[in-house]
C-alpha cells in the first residue's frame, strides 16, 4: 500500500507504521534483556530455520566501538576482518541463540591489526560471556555428561570455556597474598603420565596455585610468581617426602620448617600393609580356578576371604561397615601376622591423630613396634620414617590439619578424575581453581 499525502487516510498510516517501528524498538529491548547484552544495540531478530536457532543481530554501541580485542584501548579501523560472525549464546526456552555482528579489525597502537573487542564476548572466544559463566558454574558443581548435554557442547569445549574464564578471574585477583602455611602436593591426571602440582593455603582451605609438571624447576614456577619477600613470610611448608620438594623450598622459603604431610605417611602404612595382604592371600588355602572359556578365575576359601577384605584393611575404623567389621574380626582370628600388619597401619594413623609430645612418644613406640615386628615391609617403613624423622615431628609439633589436608587432596583427586579427555595442563588446572580456589564462578546475571 501507497500512501500519499493527499488522501484522510494517510494519518492512520503513519500511525501504523509507528507502532510498528515503535513495536520493533521495544523487540529490540526485550532481546537486548533476555540476552543480558551491555553497551551492544539490538539491531533484529530473526529464526534461522536451517540452524533451527534464534538470531539476534547487533553492534556495539558507540561507546564499546573500535577497541582493540585484546587492550581495550580505542583504536582506528583498519578492514572490515572476516566478514560477519555468530557467538553462541545461552539458549532461549528450549532454542539455541546466537549473537551475530560484524567483526572488523583494528589497528592496535601495541598489537597491531587485531580483531575490535565486543562487549558480549572474550576475546578469540566463540561463545557469549554469559554462556562462558554458565559453564564454568556447571563443570565446577554437576558432572561431565550433565555439563555437556545441557549446554550441547563437547567436554573439549568447557575445558577451553573455563580455562579464559580462569584466566580472567587470575588477571584480577591475587591469590599467593598473605600466604604463610601452605601444602604442596603433586598430582597425576592423565592415568600416571601426567603430573600437577598444587600449593594449598592450611589457613583458608583454599587451592591457590596449580602448574604442569613434577619437578624442581616446575615448583620454582610457583615460587618465581609468589617473589623473594613473599616466599620469606611464609612459615610452614607441608609436603610429601620427595626430594625435589624439600630441595627447591629450602633454596626458595629459608625461613619455613619442611612438615611431612601425615596423608602421605599413612598412605605409606596402607602401601606396607598391602604387601602383606598379598602375600597373605598367595599363602592362604584357597583354590584357584583357573581361567578357561566362559570362567573368569577365581579364588575360594580363606584366600578369597583376604581378597574380599581388602578394603577393610585400608579403610579408617570409623567408617566400617558390619560385613568390613566382621571380616577384620576373621582376621585377627586366622591369620595373625596380617592383623599384626593391621594394627601397625592404624598405630601410625594414631601418631598422627594425637600428635605435640604424645604423639611423639607414640612415634618412638611405634618405631620399636615396627622393627621389631618380623613382618618385611613394616621393618622397611620403620627405616623410611626414621630417615624423615625430622619433618615428621614438625609436623607433630606444628599441627597441620591433618582432616584439611585430606579432604583437599580428595576434592582434587576427584576433579582430575573428570579432567579426563581435557586437552593439555591448564583445563584440569583451571576446573581445580574455579572449583576449590576463593573465587568460585558465579552464575550469570546475579552478584
Ligand atoms: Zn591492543
Amino acid at each position: 500500500m501507497v500512501c500519499t499525502p493527499s488522501a484522510p487516510r494517510f494519518r492512520g498510516c503513519l500511525t501504523a507504521r509507528n507502532q510498528r517501528e515503535q513495536n520493533g524498538v521495544q523487540n529490540n529491548r526485550v532481546w537486548q534483556r533476555a540476552c543480558g547484552l551491555k553497551r551492544t544495540v539490538v539491531e533484529g531478530v530473526h529464526i534461522d530455520d536451517q540452524a533451527n536457532a534464534i538470531i539476534v543481530s547487533v553492534r556495539p554501541n558507540a561507546k564499546a566501538r573500535n577497541r582493540c580485542g585484546r587492550c581495550s584501548r580505542r583504536s582506528p579501523g583498519y578492514d572490515q576482518g572476516a566478514g560477519r560472525r555468530r557467538w553462541r549464546a545461552l539458549d532461549a526456552g528450549t532454542t539455541r541463540v546466537f549473537i551475530e555482528a560484524d567483526a572488523p579489525r583494528i589497528q592496535c597502537h601495541t598489537h597491531g591489526p587485531t580483531v575490535a573487542a565486543v562487549p558480549w564476548a572474550r576475546h578469540d572466544a566463540g561463545h557469549t560471556r554469559d554462556f562462558d559463566a554458565m559453564a564454568a558454574w556447571l563443570a565446577v558443581r554437576t558432572s561431565k555428561s550433565a555439563t555437556c548435554e545441557l549446554l550441547r557442547v563437547a567436554w573439549r569445549t568447557i575445558g577451553s570455556i573455563i580455562t579464559r574464564v580462569n584466566q580472567d578471574v587470575e588477571a584480577n585477583i591475587d591469590r599467593l597474598e598473605g600466604l604463610r602455611r601452605i601444602g604442596i602436593d603433586e598430582i597425576s591426571y592423565k592415568r600416571g603420565h601426567r603430573y600437577l602440582i598444587v600449593v594449598v593455603d592450611h589457613d583458608t582451605g583454599r587451592l591457590v596455585w596449580a602448574g604442569p609438571g613434577r619437578s624442581e624447576a616446575a615448583l620454582n614456577v610457583f615460587f618465581d610468581e609468589l617473589g623473594e619477600q613473599r616466599a620469606a613470610e611464609i612459615t610452614h611448608v607441608s609436603a610429601d617426602m620427595a626430594d625435589w620438594i624439600a630441595k627447591a623450598v629450602a633454596a626458595r622459603a629459608p625461613n619455613a620448617i619442611l612438615c611431612a604431610d601425615p596423608f602421605h605417611v599413612v598412605a605409606w602404612a596402607i602401601e606396607a600393609l598391602d604387601i602383606e595382604r598379598r602375600r597373605a592371600w598367595n599363602q592362604a588355602k584357597g583354590r584357584k580356578i583357573p581361567e578357561s572359556p566362559g570362567h573368569r578365575g577365581r579364588t575360594t576359601g580363606d584366600s578369597q576371604q583376604i581378597a574380599r577384605s581388602r578394603y577393610a584393611l585400608w579403610k579408617n575404623p570409623g567408617d566400617l561397615n558390619r560385613r568390613q567389621r566382621h571380616q577384620l574380626e576373621w582376621i585377627a582370628k586366622t591369620d595373625p601376622k596380617l592383623w599384626r600388619a593391621y594394627l601397625l597401619k592404624e598405630g601410625l594413623r594414631y601418631v598422627f591423630a594425637v600428635k605435640g609430645e604424645e604423639g611423639q612418644d607414640a612415634l618412638d613406640r611405634w618405631l620399636t613396634w615396627a622393627r621389631r615386628s618380623q613382618i618385611p615391609s613394616f621393618v622397611y617403613l620403620a627405616k623410611r620414617i626414621t630417615k624423615h624423622r625430622e619433618a615428621i615431628e614438625a609436623n607433630l609439633q606444628h599441627g597441620l590439619s591433618q582432616g584439611l589436608i585430606e579432604s583437599t587432596n580428595t576434592k582434587i583427586r576427584l576433579l582430575t578424575r573428570i579432567a579426563f579427555g581435557f586437552h593439555g595442563p591448564q583445563p584440569p588446572i583451571a576446573l581445580a581453581m574455579l572449583a576449590l580456589g576463593s573465587h568460585p564462578p558465579p552464575l550469570p546475571g546475579r552478584t
